[in-house]
């Protein structure tokens, strides 16, 4: 079997095998190739510690194994990520296994991987204005990761702690965009496509707010409670998701499922888009809402590709095993 330390996931893993790794998986799962495997996320009771599995199998691309960690919120102070993960991929052929790939770098590229997907899918093609809600560790990722799929020339930003954006500044600076700080309102009034991706509990941004025409991602509700959009906006809105089960109970229509505003029957898997077997934008003037809630199958399908990459070109560690 094969290591693929986070310094070796950094050095061989581009943007680009991330997103055509997740574009492909989500097209698996609606087809019916690939299927996510319950989670598992306890409250250890140690260290305050968060810690699960996700799994998954995908007979199209031959991925099988979980990722498995947490959150650890005392990490930092000992100079460590507070998310911490690791993959373990095994031969769907023997049960075997097969690869330990570091999953913290991953995780972020894969996040920000399938809000781009949806950003191709969904978009207007004439979208300039890249909205972005939040500025912690992910949303540097995301950015990244939206501006190869359209012509953005501008990203207005907003943050609940405002010194953050510096950091969010210099990421777009550096992509050779604009960047403008501004109120939430402003930036539903500005943006072509919006970007969430915080730890809020509340609505951050409302219904009557957003244009029409506005594709949003929200990619920062992974849990029960968690909530960063009005429910009547998720209730008015195209709905897409990675996987309408996960999108129901913990993703961002977990709210307006609950108050009976939306049906399960409506949100449409963003795999059913990319296969051709539904529409996504079918208007200008639509609002589409990606709820990007963070499947297992996306972690393996680009630590697969990783752990190939890393083979192919004698970066891996092999191991007797
Ligand atoms: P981070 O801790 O680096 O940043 C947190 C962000 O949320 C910051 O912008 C912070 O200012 C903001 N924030 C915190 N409390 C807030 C509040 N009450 N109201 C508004 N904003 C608030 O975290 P990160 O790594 O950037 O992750 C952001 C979120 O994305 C987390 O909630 C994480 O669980 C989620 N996430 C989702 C996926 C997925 O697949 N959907 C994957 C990874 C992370």
């Amino acid at each position: 079997m094969i290591v693929v330390s986070e310094e070796c996931v950094r050095a061989v893993l581009s943007e680009d095998d991330g997103f055509n790794a997740v574009e492909a998986v989500f097209a698996a799962m609606a087809r019916g190739d690939a299927y996510n495997f319950p989670v598992i996320r306890e409250a250890i009771g140690y260290q305050d510690a968060l810690y699960g599995f996700k799994s998954g199998f995908d007979r199209a691309g031959l991925s099988l194994g979980l990722k498995s960690g947490g959150y650890w919120p005392g990490n930092d102070k000992k100079g460590l990520t507070n998310h911490q993960s690791t993959v373990f991929l095994f031969d769907p052929d023997t049960g075997q296994l097969a690869a330990l790939v570091g999953g913290n770098y991953l995780t972020a590229i894969r996040t920000a991987a399938a809000s781009s997907v949806s950003i191709k899918h969904l978009a207007r093609s004439d979208a300039k204005t890249l909205g972005m809600v939040g500025a912690g560790h992910q949303s540097h990722f995301q950015i990244k990761a939206a501006v190869a799929q359209r012509a953005f020339e501008k990203v207005v930003a907003w943050n609940l702690h405002p010194e953050m954006l510096d950091g969010l500044e210099k990421t777009v600076v550096d992509l050779g965009l604009a960047f403008e700080r501004v109120e939430r309102e402003e930036l539903a009034a500005r943006a072509d496509v919006i970007i969430t991706i915080t730890s809020c509990h509340e609505p951050l941004l409302m219904k009557e707010w957003i244009r029409p025409g506005t594709h949003i991602a929200c990619m920062g509700t992974d849990t029960k409670g968690k909530m960063e959009v009005d429910r009547h906006l998720v209730a008015t809105a195209s709905l897409f998701t990675d996987e309408v089960a996960q999108s129901v109970t913990i993703g961002e229509a977990q709210h307006a499922i609950a108050d009976g505003l939306v049906d399960a029957a409506s949100i449409t898997p963003i795999g059913d888009v990319i296969n051709g077997s539904s529409a996504g934008r079918v208007s200008p003037d639509q609002i589409t809402l990606f709820d990007g809630t963070g499947v297992g199958l996306q972690d393996l399908a680009v630590a697969s590709a990783v752990a190939k990459s890393a083979a192919e070109r004698g970066l891996a560690q092999i191991v007797e095993w």
